[in-house]
């Protein structure tokens, strides 16, 4: 993220200067993947960051599927100061993304790792202090610069332009993260990087997935992702192969991670990076602990340090560390910004009666970036750990509010943070969740009423896979406490998009059953559900660990074979039942009193089985 202010009064909304087109016009431009030549169509245009923001058109590759912006000249790095240091520290430097990246090496084969386009240098950081590998890093850029006294890293404020710039002794490993898709001349710097690793070495590259740009991509995600004015190229899986072997890597590996892309390449025969490593998360967190120890309390290094840490042990279900790192990050944001966390209700109306900053360093004064976020995980905190929904619902409406202001401060200068957008959203879902114990009626209305209502600030929708995630908990969760009146005013849209399979299948169909049977009256088709329900848990591929395997197996062919005797359909309810009480072999065992339940019913209703 290294979008940097022009300054000029004009206020855009970017993420509405995107326009589709359909395809007949056409532009003249090679491919700066696989070299294609010849007319393009234009796929979208939207408008230049820098005054008077022409219009500025994305064409795609009809050969490799890669989408780049022919008309896009080179931004003006190095003419302004970046104002986005300080969100990228407090909120949106995803160290723990870009940690994760290294997971596809052994760490023991490296010794020395180069990376390029290094930014502020939490990866060599990380690198250092986890793995104790040398580690030197490339970037001209003003955080490169900031990151080097913050972090002691080190960093070259130099352009590579060759390998020898790089040093004398060749590296082990070198990454590339976020870069190449600023790039006009990307095989130039492939060959760098080619020549500056061992016979052996590793080269791991990340950027945007060219996959990424489709209508039905989320506002927020999309302009990230185009980046106007930044990203020259958005590569897809077949251009990034094609021009990595036109360079010399003969082993090549991606993988498209939706939004982003996962590279690895050799110039040897043997690649030795697996992309599909799992990430041991554990060396993140002692590196965060670490890191919040060394660094000060106060600084946007110390602020965001020590949100992550929050953020990571509430997603590890470490509740009793993560209130711990709540504390920590509540009590320096009290004491840089004086704002008491302790009130989220009072917050909330602060933020509502505010006025929208005019600059990001002007919200800065008296909020910081990460305020949305450690709303948000207070309030997964208050609801799972603690069990205190009120608190909750309070957490999660003040983190609806900040992470939204937060986003419209960005979006004076066409940035944006997909983070701060995701969890805005989560949070308006969970204020509507929430109700479920103390008002079901209403929330059932509220998240109904979601889908039409845009937020307040940008005027956005709620991501149609958010929205549909919430109705789906909110509707299981009606019909476990008996509000099947509310549960009913849910249920059409929750049919309507019944996934195909999986664990969300097995429950969702079980609580259609519950609700048909118990609610609607309608035996038969609650049977149907059932069975559903049923043979989705047997479907799972790990059916033998599956929670929900554990809990509705069984009671959903018990209910399936008891919903059909209901209906008078003895035969059929004497063939469900027939299989739990002679369950076919490797299935879990039938719990001792569902067992009980279901000899009683075959005898009373005097059911064949
Ligand atoms: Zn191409």
């Amino acid at each position: 993220m290294e979008k940097i202010a022009m300054g000029g009064a004009e206020i855009i909304n970017w993420t509405q200067t995107i326009a589709w087109e359909a395809g007949d016009r056409h532009l003249e431009a090679t491919c700066p993947a696989c070299g294609d030549t010849g007319a393009k169509p234009v796929r979208l245009a939207v408008r230049s960051p820098w005054p008077p923001h022409p219009e500025q058109p994305l064409v795609t590759c009809a050969a490799c599927g890669t989408a780049f912006h022919p008309t896009m000249g080179q931004p003006p790095y190095e003419a302004v100061l970046d104002p986005l240091v300080d969100v990228y520290l407090e909120q949106n430097a995803g160290i723990d993304v870009m940690a994760e990246l290294l997971a596809a090496v052994d760490p023991s084969g490296i010794r020395r790792y180069i990376e390029i386009g290094c930014g502020f240098g939490f990866l060599l950081d990380y690198a250092r202090v986890a793995f104790g590998w040398d580690a030197r890093g490339f970037d001209p850029g003003y955080s490169a610069r900031f990151g080097r006294e913050a972090l002691g890293v080190d960093i070259q404020h130099i352009y590579l332009n060759s390998a020898a710039d790089a040093g004398s002794e060749p590296f082990d490993l070198a990454l590339c993260a976020e870069v190449i898709e600023h790039v006009f001349e990307p095989e130039k710097l492939l060959v760098i990087l080619r020549d500056s690793l061992t016979a052996n070495g590793t080269l791991l590259l990340t950027t945007p997935s060219a996959s990424g740009i489709r209508p039905d991509t989320q506002p927020g995600t999309l302009l990230s992702l185009l980046c106007p004015g930044y990203h020259y190229a958005l590569y897809s899986p077949k251009g990034m192969e094609a021009l990595l072997r036109r360079v010399g890597f003969k082993s090549v590996s991606v993988i498209d991670r939706g939004h982003t892309l996962r590279v690895a390449a050799s110039v040897g025969d043997e690649l030795r990076a697996d992309l599909a490593r799992p990430f041991d998360r554990r060396s993140y967190h002692d590196y965060l602990r670490t890191r919040i120890g060394t660094t000060d309390p106060v600084s946007p290094l110390g602020v965001g340090y020590r949100y992550r840490l929050l953020k990571e042990l509430t997603n590890a279900g470490q509740f009793e560390a993560a209130r711990a790192a709540q504390a920590q990050v509540a009590a320096v944001i009290r004491q840089r910004w004086n704002i008491d966390l302790s009130d989220p209700a009072a917050l909330h109306a602060a933020l509502s009666e505010a006025p929208l900053p005019a600059s990001i360093e002007a919200y800065h004064e008296h909020y910081p970036f990460c305020l949305g976020s450690v709303l948000y995980f207070s309030g997964i905190l208050a609801w799972l750990a603690d069990g205190r929904r009120d608190i909750a619902q309070s957490w999660f409406r003040a983190a609806t509010l900040a992470g939204e202001r937060m986003r419209a401060t960005l979006h004076i200068i066409g940035a944006d943070d997909e983070e701060s957008e995701e969890l805005m959203w989560r949070a308006r879902c969970y204020v509507s969740h929430l109700r479920v114990w103390s008002e079901p009626a209403k929330a059932a209305e509220d998240i109904r009423q979601l889908a039409n209502a845009p937020s307040p600030l940008l005027g956005e929708r709620v991501p149609a896979r958010i929205l549909e995630d919430a109705q789906r908990k909110i509707f299981v969760d009606l019909v476990n406490l008996g509000q099947y009146a509310a549960a009913d005013g849910l249920a059409g849209p929750v049919e309507a998009a019944l996934p195909s399979g999986g664990e969300a299948l097995a429950s969702l169909a079980f609580a259609l059953g519950i609700l048909t049977l118990n609610h609607r009256k309608a035996p038969r088709a609650a049977a149907a559900f059932f069975g559903r329900a049923h043979q989705a848990c047997l479907d799972l591929p790990d059916r033998e660990t599956a929670p929900v395997v554990q809990s509705l197996l069984w009671p959903a062919l018990y209910h399936q074979g008891q919903s059909l005797a209901n209906a008078g359909l003895r035969q059929e309810a004497g063939e469900a039942l027939r299989g739990l009480l002679k369950p076919a072999a490797g299935l879990p065992s039938v719990p001792l009193d569902l067992r009980a339940r279901t000899e009683l019913l075959v005898r009373t209703q005097r059911l064949p089985v």
